[in-house]
């Protein structure tokens, strides 16, 4: 029994899915969700743990790292999501700690923190960036609960879309396509990728209306907007 909080960024963990077949296209992948996140997007799937993630308890770090190590294995691959991984403080330690169990790692972001893309990517922390783009610049503020401005949304996602030209296998690109987006807006977002990258299009489901409860035996899990994870949740 766990008898502290969780210290650094694993005190962020407010979900983990042991096995995943579909986060990572053509891996078997856990996923690790951390909670808080930059953005104010009103279509958000997971704004429980984007926005308030003290609602759900800290999942126990020994027990994910006891199955890292145990199932390493059976696994292609770690994911990081959100949330937004990158807002959350002392990130690279808990990376260097789930590097330990030799898999490849994903993370999942929305792009507007590229001094830490850089920096994870620098460091050789990550394997792997899936970026999400949420539309035409223009539409940011309105996408994200005006927490991007357009001139943001733009430096920001062109320093990304740099270090992708630099690393082509290090990163991805999304959109999902909320109800605001029209065809043309997407077609938008697409031509901003660089060369020889696609914009990888994922359907809305729309956000549940409830809150998760606190009590531990319905933990939850967590949604996000770009997936809906299943399967066992350990805390
Ligand atoms: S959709 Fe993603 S980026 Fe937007 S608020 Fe939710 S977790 Fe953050």
């Amino acid at each position: 029994m766990r008898t502290s909080e969780p210290a650094g960024a694993w005190k962020y963990v407010r979900g983990f899915e042991n096995l995943s077949l579909c986060d990572w296209p053509g891996r078997h992948c856990c996923i690790l969700f951390l909670g808080g996140c930059n953005l104010r997007c009103p279509t958000c799937h997971n704004a429980v743990l984007a926005w308030d993630m003290h609602a759900l308890p800290a999942v126990d770090p020994a027990r994910i790292k006891t199955y890292l190590r145990d199932r390493a294995g059976w696994l292609d691959g770690v994911t990081i999501t959100g949330g937004e991984p990158t807002a959350t403080p002392y990130l690279a330690e808990l990376l260097l700690e789930v590097r330990k169990c030799g898999l490849p790692v994903k993370l999942d972001t929305n792009g507007m923190r590229p001094d830490v893309v850089q920096e994870l990517l620098e460091l050789g922390l990550v394997d792997v960036f899936a970026v999400d783009v949420k539309g035409p610049y223009a539409a940011y503020p309105a996408l994200t609960g005006h927490a991007v401005s357009e001139i943001a949304a733009r430096a920001n996602l062109e320093r990304i879309f740099a270090m992708a030209e630099a690393r082509p296998g290090a990163f991805y690109f999304r959109i999902t396509r909320v109800p605001a987006l029209t065809d043309g807006d997407i077609a938008t977002a697409r031509g901003y990728l660089p060369q020889n990258f696609t914009l990888t299009l994922q359907d809305y489901v729309p956000p549940k209306t409830h809150l998760p409860s606190r009590r531990k035996s319905e933990h939850a899990q967590p949604d996000h907007e770009e997936r809906r994870p299943v399967g066992n949740v350990v805390n």
